[in-house]
């Protein structure tokens, strides 16, 4: 698992490794999926680095809290909202996480099955 200063995400959020930027602020940057599941999907990351779901305590509450509502707002100026989106958090091999900074994906533009794949 990749360290912060490692770290494909951090790497992205400092502006180190380029990306499509969507949104960013002092807490929260999103930038477009490279290889996108959708006609719309954008990665939402704390800057802070947090390696996964299963990391997670109540201190982290108030960064993942506020990651989340940048997810809404994010899904809002993209104008996703009235038709609907999707969020995932993917945790662990079971689920397909590649990456070890969590990131919620914001996925849009087309219908989703349920139950997910
Ligand atoms: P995970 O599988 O961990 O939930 O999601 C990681 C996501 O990061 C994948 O959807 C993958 O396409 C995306 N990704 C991996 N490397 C890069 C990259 O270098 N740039 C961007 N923009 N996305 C990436
Ligand atoms: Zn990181």
């Amino acid at each position: 698992m990749a360290g912060a200063d490692r770290c494909l995400f951090c790497r992205i959020a400092s502006g180190e490794i380029p990306a499509k930027k969507v949104y960013e602020d002092k807490d929260v940057f999103a930038f477009h999926d490279i290889n996108p599941q959708a006609p719309t999907h954008v990665l939402v990351i704390p800057r802070r680095h947090i390696p996964s779901l299963d990391d997670l305590s109540l201190s982290d509450a108030a960064t993942v809290g506020t990651t989340l509502v940048k997810v809404a707002q994010i899904a809002r100026d993209l104008h996703l909202n009235s038709d609907g989106y999707r969020v995932v958090a993917n945790h662990g091999d079971a689920a397909g996480q590649t990456v070890f900074h969590i990131h919620f994906h914001l996925l849009g533009g087309r219908n989703f099955g349920w139950p997910p794949g």
